[in-house]
């Protein structure tokens, strides 16, 4: 297995504290719910619903080919969000609309590319 950058260390353990805060069964790690849509993020802040796979074998960004760990399934490109707890943001499908709107004034903010 490749070393892991403190990174990628970060992303997994806020990752597997989403999971484990979901309260469901885990399978391979993650939430059910999570693999009926997977979705991949990388250190970058890139979030996709497609890998490319390296020669290693290893699942890695579509637009900047680092490493990525399979996310929850709102998740959008971005800093992954954090709620004062500082458990990250979850977002269910029951406020999708508000979360969407919450989403769009988080990174409206982001200065221009
Ligand atoms: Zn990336």
């Amino acid at each position: 297995m490749a070393r892991e950058t403190a990174e990628e260390r970060a992303l997994r353990l806020d990752l597997t504290e989403l999971a484990l805060a979901e309260g469901a069964p885990l399978i391979g790690g993650v939430p059910e719910r999570w693999l009926q849509r997977p979705r991949f993020r990388c250190t970058n802040f890139h979030v996709a619903d497609r890998y490319s796979v390296g020669r290693r074998g290893r699942i890695s960004c579509i637009f900047c080919d680092l490493p990525v760990q399979q996310t929850f399934p709102e998740d959008r490109s971005g800093p992954l969000a954090r709620t004062d707890g500082g458990l990250p943001a979850l977002r269910t499908r029951g406020d999708a609309n508000e979360a969407d709107e919450s989403h769009r004034a988080q990174y409206s903010s982001r200065p221009p590319r």
